[in-house]
Formats: structure tokens, sequence, C-alpha cells
């Protein structure tokens, strides 16, 4: 046993030594989530003692390049928790800008039909599910491994249905007209993919690759999605640095209005289609 006060600067020291960007974060988040002992408790109680011994394959693993999420098993997205792990994207802060833009369309429309296409964790699609009760949302993801995290996530969520589908393959005939699609698509040209950080490249391949110029998976929205969402209906995708000029120009091939929205940074990071 050890004291939470040195256990915790010996947590720290050893994420900076292992060049990990935000050590005091991370072991804050490392003590809440294996000994629920969160900053406020660990302050206030410099005393407690607690096994350290718990935290070693843990920190082995994050010293080892697994992400913190993964090894927490959980996330938070839009201040809800999701679950994730081996095989499903991490939910990203600039995500949320893509939720909260989306909501923004969505509300005062009532009993709205949603598509999240490529749902992952389905982070977003549940999101909309939850904040939004009257809506019926379709969470489409081809991968075996992140489908079962989204069938996890889903679980109790009455107006989420979850397809384990492959949106190149599969015929959206086959579903109600949708209002609205959103999509956080594979975007990373392959040719980049070699030259991520560690920690992304231990997360899914096929979640990240979005094809030789990055935009393989808009073409594939374009063409085969955006013929069935109602008029009226729009379309909100999150996309890289300099990729919204290019869906702009796609979109509007059947949308009678297109723009792009900045992230926190000032990227064009979302690009919105009113069809
Ligand atoms: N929709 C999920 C997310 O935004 C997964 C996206 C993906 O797999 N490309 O986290």
């Amino acid at each position: 046993m050890m004291k939470v006060s040195d256990s915790f600067a010996l947590t720290v020291e050893m994420l900076e030594k292992g060049s990990i960007e935000n050590p005091s974060f991370e072991a804050d988040c490392l003590f809440e989530s294996f000994f629920g002992v969160d900053r406020i408790k660990r302050i206030n109680n410099p005393e407690l003692e607690i096994d350290f011994d718990i935290l070693k394959l843990p920190l082995e693993k994050r010293l080892g390049g697994v992400p913190l999420q993964y090894i927490i098993g959980k996330w938070q997205f839009y201040s809800f928790e999701y679950e994730v792990g081996d095989g499903v994207l991490i939910p990203r802060p600039e995500t949320e800008i893509l939720v909260e833009k989306s909501l923004e369309l969505i509300s005062g429309r009532e009993n709205s039909v949603i598509f999240d296409l490529c749902a992952g964790s389905g982070c977003i699609g549940l999101t909309f599910a939850r904040l939004i009760p009257d809506s019926e949302v379709y969470l489409f993801e081809k991968s075996e491994k992140a489908f079962s995290f989204l069938k996890k996530n889903s679980s109790g969520i009455k107006n989420a249905r979850i397809v384990n589908e492959d949106i190149f393959y599969s015929d959206c005939q086959k579903y109600k007209k949708p209002d609205f699609i959103i999509s956080n698509p594979p975007y990373i040209r392959t040719d980049e993919i070699p030259f991520l950080q560690k920690e992304v490249l231990m997360e899914p391949k096929m979640a990240l690759d979005g094809g030789e110029d990055g935009l393989v998976f808009y073409r594939l929205i374009s063409e085969k999605w955006l013929p069935c969402l109602k008029e009226g209906g729009f379309i909100a995708v999150e996309c890289g640095e300099t990729q919204s000029g290019e869906i702009e120009k796609l979109f509007s091939k059947v949308c009678k209005k297109t723009r792009s929205v900045t992230d926190y940074s000032g990227t064009q990071r979302i690009v919105i289609g009113e069809k």
C-alpha cells in the first residue's frame, strides 16, 4: 500500500518520462478509473492508502503507446459516456462541433429520421437519440469489433436502430427516408497514415483511412446516400483540414445550398448541405 499523494507523484513522473503530453491530466484519469479517487478526493485525502500495484499493468500499456481511453475503457462525448476499446475509434472533441451544429439544424423539427453513417462507438448518433427523444436514429457500422461497442453503447436507447452493414453495399431504400444524414467518415489520406501519432496508429485503420485522396467516403455518400435524403433535409459531415471545398462541390450536385464551419482552431472542419 502507498499514500495516494506519493503514488500520484510517481505516476506523473513515469508518464512525463514516457513523453506523455498531459501527465497530470492522464494520471488523474487513471486514478479516478482504477482507484475511484478523483482530483478533489486526492487533494483532500493525501494520506489515503492505495494499492499501487493495480496501476502497474495499465501504466505499462500506456507507456507502450496504448491510448489512455482504451485503458480506461470509456470516454466522454458531449457529456455522455461511451464504452471504447481496441477496434473502435475514440470520440474526438472536434466531433462535438459536428453534433452541436447538427443539433441546431434538427431542433424545431419533429419526428426526424437521422442516419449516422460509419457510426463506430455510436457517439454521434446515440447523442442525437438521447437528446431528441422523438427522433429515430439509424446507426450504420460495418466493423464487427466496432459494432460490438455500438451494441453496448446503444443498449436501453429505444429510438436507436443499429445496423451492421457496410455503407458501400447497403441499400438506403430499405430504410425510412432520412431527414438528416450525419457522418464522421474515415478521411485521412492513405499515404499519411504511417505518419500519425503512435496512439492514433493503435486505432482501427478502417476508421481512419479515407483512400488515396481521403475523399472516398464523401464521394460514396454523395452518390449513394444523398439521393435518399428527403427534400428540405440536411447532411452534415466532419472532414480533414483541406477537404471542405471538394466536399462542398460533391454535395452541391444534389444539395441546393452548402457551407463549411470552422472548428476551435479555425480549420474548416464541417460541411453542411441542404437538399
Ligand atoms: N462516428 C464515430 C466517431 O465519430 C466513428 C467514426 C469513424 O469510425 N470514422 O467517433
